[in-house]
C-alpha cells in the first residue's frame, strides 16, 4: 500500500491526492471483487481551508464530512460548499441536534436511545426523515464512543420505533492497539447477524486515511479519509 506523503497542502496537490485515494479505492475494491459504485469515499474535511474544500467540490468530489455542528454549518453557508452531500461524523451533542438534523445525508455517531430520540424529534418537526448510523465500540476500548456490540440489536430495535429517523447501517472508530483487518472483519460480521433481522442495514461506515484499504477488504460501503486528501490537520 502507498500512502501519500501528508503535509499541508495546495489546490493542486489536494487533487492529486483526491486522484490517488480514487486509484487507491479502485485498486482495492478490484482485489476484493467489489464493485466501485457500492464504494462512497466521504472527504473528511475538518479544520481544512474552505478554498481547498472547494477545489475538491469543483473537482468532482461530491461527499464531505464534518466532525463539528459549528463547523457544519460553516460550510452550509459557504456558497461554494452548499451543493455538496455532508456526513455528520463526529459525537453529536443534544443542543446541536437542530443545527444538524435535515442538513446531512447521515449522522454517524448514534450510540443511544436519547439521542436517536432528539434526532428523531427534531425531523419530526422538518417534516423530514434522518438517515443515521450506529456507532459501535467494536473493539471494546473505554476511550472510544459507540454502544456495545452485543447491545446494538436491542439499541436498533428501540430506535426502528422512532418515525423520524431510519438506521442504516453501522460505523465504528477502530483502536489503535487492534489489528485493523480484525477490527473491521469484526464490525462485518455483526453487521451480517443484524442485517439477517433487518434488511436496511446495508452500510458499514470504516476506514480512515491509515486503512480503507484493509476496510475495502473487508466490506466497507463508506470511508472517512481526511488526510490523505487534504493534507496533515
Ligand atoms: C477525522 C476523522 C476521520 C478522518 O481521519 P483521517 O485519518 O484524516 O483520514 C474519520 N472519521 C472520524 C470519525 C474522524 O473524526
Amino acid at each position: 500500500m502507498i500512502t501519500p506523503q501528508v503535509s499541508p497542502t495546495d489546490g493542486q496537490e489536494t487533487l492529486d491526492r483526491l486522484a490517488l485515494v480514487y486509484q487507491h479505492v479502485q485498486t482495492a475494491a478490484e482485489q476484493a471483487g467489489r464493485r466501485m459504485a457500492d464504494i462512497t469515499v466521504v472527504a473528511v474535511s475538518k479544520g481544512v481551508d474552505a478554498a481547498l474544500v472547494g477545489t475538491a467540490r469543483l473537482a468532482g468530489q461530491l461527499d464531505f464530512g464534518e466532525a463539528r455542528a459549528r463547523d457544519l454549518k460553516a460550510r452550509l453557508d459557504h456558497p461554494a460548499l452548499a451543493r455538496s452531500r455532508w456526513h455528520f461524523i463526529g459525537q453529536l451533542q443534544r443542543n446541536d441536534v437542530p443545527k444538524v438534523v435535515g442538513n446531512v445525508a447521515v449522522i454517524y455517531s448514534v450510540d443511544n436511545p436519547e439521542l436517536g430520540r432528539a434526532i428523531s424529534d427534531e425531523a419530526l418537526r422538518k417534516d423530514r426523515l434522518q438517515r443515521c448510523f450506529i456507532q459501535v465500540n467494536i473493539d471494546r476500548d473505554p476511550a472510544k464512543a459507540g454502544v456495545e456490540p452485543d447491545k446494538a440489536a436491542d439499541l436498533i430495535a428501540r430506535l426502528r420505533t422512532y418515525d423520524g429517523i431510519s438506521i442504516q447501517g453501522l460505523t465504528t472508530v477502530g483502536s489503535k492497539q487492534v489489528d485493523p483487518h480484525e477490527t473491521y472483519g469484526r464490525l462485518r460480521d455483526l453487521r451480517d447477524d443484524l442485517r439477517a433481522r433487518w434488511p436496511e442495514l446495508i452500510h458499514l461506515s470504516m476506514g480512515m486515511s491509515n486503512d480503507y484499504e484493509t476496510a475495502i477488504a473487508n466490506g466497507a460501503t463508506v470511508l472517512r479519509v481526511g488526510r490523505a486528501i487534504f493534507g496533515e490537520r
